[in-house]
């Protein structure tokens, strides 16, 4: 069995709870300790428990809480050797650092890792399949845009956690300055509603069917508007295979999803 639960999800941090019968992961640690610490106790985990955070890439929202939490906890966390000289600033507990290579499945426990490139702007960023005996849970966010690899790695997972960062006629007509508009639509910035629908269309028709929005931007997107982008090309492809889509809260924990081996 796979326990599944969003703690935090958007441009204001980012971290996601994995559980199997001996493992209990983090991806990311993107708001402060004492955040992370509220949201597992809502599901009666203790942070002391985690046995590893595993992280995507640099961005703060993505490692805010990690100095604070491998300080009290020595809580082993695993990065690229690019993304820990990136990570030098934030004075991360030496005691915790660990490596791993996109491409190289790991395993931690019970729970295979399987961590791959994403286009993104930072020095080497990477989404993760996590695979508990024959089941496989992929969560895949700041991504610019989808290459034929990603599918293929998203491809027979159970669920998907997916980036649907932006509303394109949001962000243009919004408040962000221009360079950080472009910086956001560019290739190796976020993923649109509108790309994020195309994708899970694609996905749903090669047979996922468990789809979670995430990292939604608070400026540039509304839930409602994300959920019925992507609903309207899930709903528009010929499979007719029931399907389950729900959108990642920004600033509380989500209901935990499990699937059985
Ligand atoms: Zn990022
Ligand atoms: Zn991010």
């Amino acid at each position: 069995m796979i326990k599944f639960c969003n703690l935090y999800s958007g441009s204001s941090g980012n971290s996601t709870y994995i559980e199997t019968d001996n493992s209990k992961i983090l991806i990311d640690a993107g708001v402060s300790c004492q955040k992370i610490s509220k949201a597992l106790s809502q599901i009666g985990v203790e942070l002391d428990e985690i046995n590893a955070i595993l992280v995507t890439h640099e961005h703060i929202d993505h490692t805010k809480g990690l100095t604070t939490i491998t300080k009290k906890f020595n809580t082993p966390v695993y990065a690229t050797s690019k993304t820990w000289t990136q990570m030098s600033d934030l004075k991360i507990n030496p005691n915790s650092v660990n490596y791993f290579s996109a491409g190289e499945t790991f395993q931690i426990g019970d729970i295979a890792i399987h961590p791959f490139s994403i286009p993104h702007d930072a020095v080497d960023p990477c989404a993760f399949s996590i695979m508990n005996e024959s089941k496989k849970i992929t969560v895949a966010t700041d991504i610019g845009h989808v290459e034929d690899h990603l599918i293929e790695e998203m491809v027979g997972s159970d669920i998907l956690l997916i980036e649907s960062n932006y509303d394109r006629d949001t962000l243009l007509c919004g408040s962000y300055p221009y360079f950080l508009k472009k910086r956001i639509a560019s290739d190796f910035g976020h993923l649109s509603n509108e790309a994020a629908a195309k994708l899970v269309k694609k996905l749903y028709e090669n047979g996922v069917t468990k789809f979670v929005l995430g990292h939604l931007s608070k400026e540039n997107n509304f839930p409602e508007l994300a959920y019925q982008t992507v609903l309207n090309e899930l709903t528009s492809s010929s499979s007719k295979v029931p399907f389950q889509l729900s959108v990642a809260n920004r600033e509380y924990i989500d209901d935990i999803l499990e699937i059985s081996n």
